[in-house]
């Protein structure tokens, strides 16, 4: 059997890094996307020292001629695709209420957080269907989670909440074809984004992306945190 391909969004640095890693040890052909060449090559070689089958490939989610390049050589190169995660997140902290809120944080934070995985899962979804297992892996977050939503970033809570809402509607829209569709919730990671004070390692991070994504899962349209269910 061919081995399964996978892009991942924002492979260049924390979980998205440690996704492609854990996906690459497990076998799969993974083309890792940056928006930024520089990182996106240095974090692609890293992982090829490791003796992973991986490519590189630029992308910026918020950009639609950048976007628009990526299923077309990925066809042309690939031929095939079987898993889409979409990790590539931004969290702007400001620090405003709901009521005081830059609209331009709400716009730039929905672009990456919502509108890129939107896009690519739009324009990546013919290649998708021809796969025999084709899953879509949404890295939201449970700041997102409605019946949590009181305290948190109202932008970046509003855009995981959104995301969770594209991958059921996702879900619904490609459950014919067998492809999958899950949001999850790595926990609070130590990255960039999560800081040092984090209690969780990279490694527990990306592991239910990694089994969401090729794991025997066999359910779509549902939100997971350390391999379980969780509520919206
Ligand atoms: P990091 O800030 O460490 O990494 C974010 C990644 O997203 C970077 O590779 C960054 O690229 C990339 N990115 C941002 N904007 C774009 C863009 N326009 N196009 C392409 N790539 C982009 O964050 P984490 O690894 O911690 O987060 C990964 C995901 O996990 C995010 O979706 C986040 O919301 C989610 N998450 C994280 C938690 C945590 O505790 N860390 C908790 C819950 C959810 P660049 O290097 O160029 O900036």
């Amino acid at each position: 059997m061919n081995p399964k391909t996978a892009i991942v969004t924002g492979a260049n640095r924390g979980i998205g890094l440690e996704i492609s890693r854990q996906l690459g040890q497990l076998g799969v052909k993974v083309i890792m996307t940056a928006r930024n060449e520089e990182k996106g090559e240095a974090a692609y070689s890293q992982l090829k020292t490791e003796g992973l089958d991986v490519h590189f490939h630029a992308l910026d989610v918020t950009n639609e001629e950048s976007i628009q390049m990526l299923p077309r050589d990925v066809k042309e190169q690939f031929g095939a695709l079987n898993i889409l995660i979409n990790n590539a997140g931004i969290f702007l902290d400001d620090k405003n209420s709901i009521l005081d809120i830059d609209l331009d944080t709400v716009r730039k934070t929905m672009e990456t957080n919502v509108y890129g995985p939107l896009r690519l899962s739009q324009l990546l979804a013919p290649l998708l269907k021809k796969s025999e297992a084709g899953r879509i892996v949404n890295v939201s977050s449970g700041m997102g989670a409605i019946e949590d939503l009181g305290g948190w970033d109202p932008a970046y809570s509003l855009s995981k909440t959104a995301l969770n809402v594209l991958t059921i509607q996702l879900a619904d829209a490609l459950r014919d074809s067998g492809v999958m569709v899950n949001s999850m919730c790595p926990g609070w990671v130590r990255t960039d984004m999560g800081g040092s004070s984090a209690p969780r390692s990279v490694e527990e991070g990306a592991d239910t992306a990694v089994w969401l994504a090729t794991g025997e899962v066999g359910r779509t349209g549902l939100f997971f945190r350390d391999r379980k269910e969780i509520s919206w």
